[in-house]
C-alpha cells in the first residue's frame, strides 16, 4: 500500500457507504452491503481509493462478515500505523433470506475499533455521526 506524508493532517478521514459483495463461506451464497472505514492519521495518509480497495481486497473471497471487518482494520493498522482505525460493516446475507427462518431485510452489523476510536468516546461519536 502506497502511503503519503500527512503534512500535519491529524483529523479523522472517513469513507462511508462503500458497497461490497462477498460470498458466505458456510453456505456459498452472497452477502453484501456497505462498509464504513475511518482512520486518524499519525504522520501518514493513504490515497482515498485505497480504502474502498481494501474492502474489496478482503471481500472478494469466501468470507464471513466478522473476518472482513477484522482484516480491513488490521490491514490499515499495519500499513498506516494510525492513531486509530474504525471499520463498520452492515450486510444482508442471502443465506438468512433463503434458508430456514427466511428473514428478509435483516441487516447484520459488525465493527472493529482500535486506538482512539476505542479509547476516546468523542472520537467514536464523531465517527458514528459521520457514517449515520
Ligand atoms: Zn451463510
Amino acid at each position: 500500500m502506497t502511503v503519503f506524508d500527512s503534512e500535519g493532517m491529524d483529523e479523522m478521514v472517513v469513507q462511508s457507504n462503500i458497497p461490497f459483495y462477498s460470498l458466505c463461506e458456510h453456505h456459498l451464497v452472497p452477502f453484501y452491503g456497505f462498509a464504513h472505514v475511518g482512520y486518524i492519521p499519525n504522520g501518514k495518509i493513504v490515497g482515498l481509493s485505497k480504502l474502498a480497495r481494501t474492502v474489496e481486497l478482503f471481500s472478494r473471497r469466501l468470507q464471513n462478515q466478522e473476518r472482513i471487518t477484522q482484516q480491513v482494520a488490521d490491514y490499515l493498522g499495519e500499513n498506516l500505523h494510525p492513531a486509530g482505525v474504525a471499520v463498520v460493516i452492515k450486510a444482508q446475507h442471502l443465506c438468512m433470506a433463503m434458508r430456514g427462518v427466511k428473514k428478509h431485510d435483516v441487516w447484520t452489523t459488525t465493527s472493529k475499533l482500535t486506538g482512539l476510536f476505542k479509547e476516546d468516546q468523542s472520537c467514536r461519536n464523531e465517527f458514528l455521526n459521520f457514517i449515520n
